[in-house]
């Protein structure tokens, strides 16, 4: 696909525009039709998408895949599908005694065209998730994927194209400059998964059209072990998160925050856990992804070599391969909030532990920070869990776990502050890709009738009567 000119954007946005307002929105039928299609292609090019994936990585884990893209896209299609009709219904809403016989309702309206802007780390489900969101909401949508991701973004675009029309649902291919055209358009809404820096950029571009945003964006998201807790269950959960897609992950565990008492029993625990879920090592491992490129390999390294340089001490937990940009998990000890590791999202393989006093200076350390997308707590004392997450602001949580909040169709997924604005999945999806339309009917009877002129005693009496 050759990349999109801003011509060909403005013409596939006012194409889709226009069948939007010709058509009208789509019924439930429609919709839950359009995704079972969506869901249908899917799963029928299951193993292409999986080589694609392999292809744009060089490395990365075939069952990996189908477990971290597939199957969170699959199960959030079937739960759209089997929740859209609640979701669509209008809701009664409360009148006062004064505006009887009225009725108030809230009818959620498509919003129109939805542009979807997505990252090169899960470039499946993050594309597909908010264009099956979009569809639902029923709205039309413009896709564009990563430009990192050159073959997974050919299959994403044939899978549109073999089941929707283009001024339905459309692909488009490019990079930066072709995300900043995108954003510029004056689409009714933007949902864009990316870095902090790009979010602020497309922001930017939609105020000027007054586009309201979503923004799921990334940052260092920490872990806190209470004191005393069991580290076995910890480290296996904490490696699992770090390690799925190599730490390429915008939930993955950015550092940990460990009672100093108990440093070392996590970093040995930690390396078995690692030892124990790679046992073949790295390179050519059927279930280890590679760095996506040269340039992230060697932001990576650099980050290493520069908390190494600055007394780090750094324990390489396997063996690594430059030219195949396959970087074995590695964790950093006698870390300092000062070194670069602790300055930026990692988005690898490489942990960071830093040791605290009281749960007050862990509490201290993440507020002082830039709000995270998730946060991670490992204990089992009740007051000390809800002291961490009422003193704390972050995305999202998982209590004794690690990425498993993303998949719970339920929960709402996003960020808040630096992680992000708004939300997604399941029901929020819906609300934030659709117009909640406030509806007033007003009855045959209706007091409030009698407070317009020409105003009487019983205007005075009801106006007394309200400004009780
Ligand atoms: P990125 O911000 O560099 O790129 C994301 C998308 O934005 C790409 O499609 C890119 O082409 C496009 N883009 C680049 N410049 C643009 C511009 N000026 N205007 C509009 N669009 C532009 O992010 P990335 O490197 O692809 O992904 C990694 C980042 O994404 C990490 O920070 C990670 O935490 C974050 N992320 C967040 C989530 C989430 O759900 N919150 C999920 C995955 C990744």
């Amino acid at each position: 696909m050759s990349d999109a000119t801003p011509a060909d954007l403005h013409h596939i946005l006012d194409s889709q525009r226009a069948a939007f307002l010709q058509d009208g929105p789509p019924d439930l039928k429609q919709r839950r039709a359009d995704l079972r299609r969506l869901k249908a292609e899917i799963l029928k090019r299951r193993t292409e998408i999986v080589r694609a994936l392999k292809t744009d990585f060089g490395q990365r884990s075939e069952r990996e895949s189908a477990i971290v893209e597939l199957i969170p896209l699959v199960q959030s299609i079937n739960y759209m599908i089997a929740h859209l009709g609640c979701w669509m219904k209008p809701e009664r809403r409360h009148v006062s005694a004064y505006f009887q016989c009225g009725r108030a309702w809230v009818v959620r309206q498509p919003v129109g065209v939805v542009g979807i802007i997505a990252p090169w780390n899960y470039p499946v489900s993050l594309a597909l998730v908010p264009l099956a969101t979009a569809i639902a909401a029923g709205n039309r949508a413009m896709l564009k994927p990563s430009e990192f991701t050159p073959a997974t973004s050919a299959v994403i675009g044939e899978i549109v194209q073999a089941i929707f029309p283009p001024e339905q649902i459309s692909v488009v291919t490019g990079g930066g400059d072709v995300g900043a055209a995108f954003s510029a358009l004056p689409f009714d809404h933007i949902l864009f998964t990316g870095s902090t820096a790009v979010g602020k950029k497309v922001a930017e571009a939609a105020a000027r059209n007054l586009t309201p945003v979503t923004l799921e964006l990334g940052g260092k998201s920490p872990v806190v072990i209470a004191p005393g807790f069991s580290m076995q269950r910890v480290a296996d959960r904490v490696a699992f998160g770090k390690l799925t897609n190599a730490g390429q992950t915008c939930i993955a565990p950015d550092y940990v925050l460990v009672h100093e008492n108990d440093r070392d029993a996590f970093a040995t625990a930690y390396q078995d856990a690692v030892k124990k879920q790679h046992p073949g090592g790295y390179v050519g491992s059927p279930d280890y992804t590679a760095i996506l490129n040269a340039h992230h390999y060697g932001r990576l390294s650099g980050l290493i070599d520069h908390a190494e340089a600055q007394g780090a001490r750094v324990i390489r937990l396997g063996s690594d391969s430059a030219t195949d940009h396959i970087l074995a998990p590695v964790l950093l000890l006698d870390v300092t909030p000062q070194m670069a590791v602790m300055q930026e999202e990692i988005f690898g393989p490489v942990l960071p532990v830093l040791t605290y006093r009281t749960l007050e200076e862990a509490i201290a350390f993440i507020n002082a920070r830039p709000r995270p997308l998730a946060l991670y707590y490992f204990g089992g004392n009740r007051a000390e869990r809800d002291r961490v997450l009422k003193n704390t602001v972050s995305g999202n949580v998982t209590v004794n776990g690690t990425l498993m909040h993303y998949v719970q169709d339920d929960l709402p997924f996003g960020g808040v502050g630096d992680s992000g604005i708004g939300a997604y999945h399941g029901k929020e999806g819906f609300m934030a890709l659709t117009h909640a339309r406030g509806v007033y009917r007003q009855g045959r009877f209706n007091a409030a009738t009698l407070l317009q002129p020409p105003f009487g005693r019983l205007a005075d009496t009801i106006t007394n009567l309200i400004l009780r």
